[in-house]
């Protein structure tokens, strides 16, 4: 811990990886990180930085698949208070990137401000689904975001405004070491009828996709104009599984790992899935899982 003395109380050594996603699956990290405020997590930076550590941020470790060695390096999770508050202001809802996605669309429909309620059901932190701009068929969480504070690298502090940021189909441009916040402007709306709504979305989603189970993850990314699971579906891979992972049965581009099971099965069946798909249809699959 020499590089990292002093900073007992923020980063831990040898820090098992599996009960921080939601998979469950995977090693160690060499060094956690859970910082208390900016400047804890500033020095965490530097030191890394200046010992040549790579460092990594996991929100919420509903899109990271750990490797069954672990990862070699700092992971820094930002769940402490000092960077997940959320405070509305008029139409406006600010929220640190360690909060979670559903705390801030229940905020958002309890404050009758509209936009965000179509992420309901999506798990993770702020930070993680401004990464890989997350979002459902209708809208994702780009389209309501107004600005972001993020820590480079080289251990700046820039605030990037409206102009500056680009989102795409699970893809932005907040790919700097760490995001700390973000502003949303969202649209007024009468309460009760955005929890109907709200309500009915989650019906939807929960009779679709795994929801509320650990040991789940979504696989690949649509490839343009066609659906993954679509794809999946057609080349009849359903309830197929590898080790003790298998494939979901109502939506097959997710998987359900069972108890026992290792990131190197996921691994399999994914390679399983993308050879497939790419044999029937000439379409490469692209992961929209991270692999670390
Ligand atoms: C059951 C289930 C349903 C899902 N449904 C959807 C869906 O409908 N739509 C959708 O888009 N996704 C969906 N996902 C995928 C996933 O939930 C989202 O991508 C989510 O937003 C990831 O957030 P996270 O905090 O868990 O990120 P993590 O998995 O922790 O991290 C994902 C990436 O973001 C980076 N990251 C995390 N926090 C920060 C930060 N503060 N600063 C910089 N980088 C950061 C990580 O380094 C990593 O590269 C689903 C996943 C599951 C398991």
């Amino acid at each position: 811990m020499e590089i990292f003395g002093g900073l007992e109380h923020t980063v831990r050594e040898t820090e098992p990886l599996a009960p921080h996603t939601w998979l469950m699956l995977g090693g160690p990290a060499r060094f956690y990180a859970e910082p208390t405020c900016r400047d804890d997590l500033a020095e965490v930076v530097r030191r890394a930085r200046e010992n040549d550590v790579p460092t990594r941020l996991l929100g919420g470790g509903s899109n990271v698949l750990v490797r069954d060695h672990g990862y070699d390096g700092v992971v820094i999770n930002l769940s402490a208070p000092a960077f997940s508050e959320i405070r509305v202001d008029g139409n406006e809802l600010y929220a640190g990137a360690g909060a979670k996605l559903s705390h801030v669309v229940a905020t958002s429909v309890r404050e009758g401000l509209a936009g965000l309620e179509h992420l309901v059901g999506i798990p993770g932190s702020v930070g993680g689904a401004l990464h890989l701009n997350s979002g459902s068929r209708s809208t994702d969480i780009g389209q309501w975001t107004r600005g972001a504070t993020v820590l480079t690298r080289d251990g700046e502090l820039i605030t990037r405004q409206s102009n500056e940021l680009v989102f795409s189909y699970r893809q932005s441009s907040l790919d700097e070491l760490a995001i700390l916040d973000a502003k949303f402007l969202l649209e007024e709306e009468d309460p009760a009828e955005l929890t109907r709504r709200l309500q009915k979305l989650w019906i939807v989603r929960r009779a679709n996709q795994p929801s509320g189970e650990r040991g789940t993850c979504c696989m690949f990314r649509d490839p343009q104009g066609v659906s993954a699971t679509e794809l999946i579906e057609q080349v009849n891979l359903k309830g197929t599984s590898v080790g003790r992972v298998t494939l979901y049965d109502r939506d097959p581009n997710f998987l359900l790992a069972d108890p026992g099971a290792s990131s190197d099965d996921v691994l399999k069946l994914m390679d399983l899935v993308r050879e497939r798909v790419a044999t029937t249809f000439e379409i490469e699959l692209d992961a929209e899982l991270q692999i670390w």
